[in-house]
């Protein structure tokens, strides 16, 4: 009698909690495939470095009467060695950007200080490539977060403008206030005149692992990571990171970001006791 009652008091209910239930093992599913293919990812990657360093201490070997194979072999372990400590490290920002809490240790972070050092980080490879960077809008505009995060972040847009343009372009860093409903924020756009991105790619190059041309990103040192770290710190910000692109022509990837209002009153001087 009980449970007969009681089920005919849930069945209007019944299907939705069914639906729920389905929804929620779809997306358990869904969590767990990507769980597996970034392992096998992470595995994937981590076996071509190690893969071609045992190759080339054969070789290494096999050419010890040839001094000048032997140096040539050893440049490229050196290659494989800095790629595969690369690919260590950004696994481990990832992991960090994903297991900390930014807004812990939020501050507020100025942006030109930003810019500053995300341009020192590419400045060799840009001069190298005599590629010309250059910032605007920046000053007294300041993002509300975690200092290491933001910098890792634009660091890395700025570093795939960078590697993804040929010789003798520009680089330009602009920044901007944007009045929004629940309060301004602050707009950081790296615009490149490099090799632009496809329409189908353009979501995708947020993905983990995921790169457009893969011997290209490798070359250039790249992991595929980057632009994961970049979404992930955006997002845990409260705010986004978006890119226009035209291909052939170049690429702008903007991040929008909290600004940080409280610091304009934090920095006015203070009031004299007289
Ligand atoms: P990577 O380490 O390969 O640079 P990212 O996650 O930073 O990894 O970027 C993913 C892919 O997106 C790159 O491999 C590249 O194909 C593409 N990409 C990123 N930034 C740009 C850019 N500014 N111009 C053209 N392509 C880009």
């Amino acid at each position: 009698g009980d449970a007969l009652a009681v089920s005919a008091r849930v069945a209007p209910l019944g299907s939705r909690l069914v639906l729920l239930l389905v929804e929620d093992l779809t997306e358990a599913r869904r969590i767990e495939a990507v769980r597996r293919d970034f392992v096998a990812n992470v595995s994937h990657e981590l076996k071509t470095p190690v893969g071609a360093l045992s190759l080339l201490s054969e070789a290494v070997m096999d050419a010890s009467d040839d001094p000048e194979a032997v140096t040539r072999f050893a440049g490229r372990m050196q290659n494989e060695a800095t790629r595969l400590t690369s690919l260590v490290q950004e696994l481990i920002d990832l992991s960090r950007v994903q297991n900390d809490d930014p807004l812990e240790d939020a501050e507020p972070v100025r942006v030109d200080e930003l810019v500053a050092e995300a341009i020192d980080r590419c400045r060799q490879q840009a001069g190298t490539k005599q590629i010309t960077m250059a910032a605007g809008g920046t000053a007294d505009l300041h993002v509300w977060g975690n200092r290491g995060q933001l910098a890792a972040a634009l660091g890395n847009l700025v570093e795939n403008a960078v590697n993804y343009s040929p010789a003798r372009t520009r680089v330009g860093i602009a920044g901007r206030r944007v009045p929004a409903p629940g309060g301004d924020l602050i707009e950081i756009a790296v615009t490149d005149q490099g090799i632009g991105i496809s329409e189908k790619d353009r979501d995708r190059v947020f993905e983990r692992f995921y790169r457009v041309d893969p011997a290209r990103s490798r070359a250039t040192g790249g992991t595929g990571l980057g632009l994961a770290i970049v979404k992930h710190v955006a997002a845990s910000h409260g705010g986004e990171v978006t890119v226009w692109s035209a291909e052939g022509q170049g690429s702008t990837f903007t991040l929008r970001l909290p600004e940080a209002g409280a610091v304009r009153d934090r920095e006015r001087p203070p009031d004299l006791d007289i």
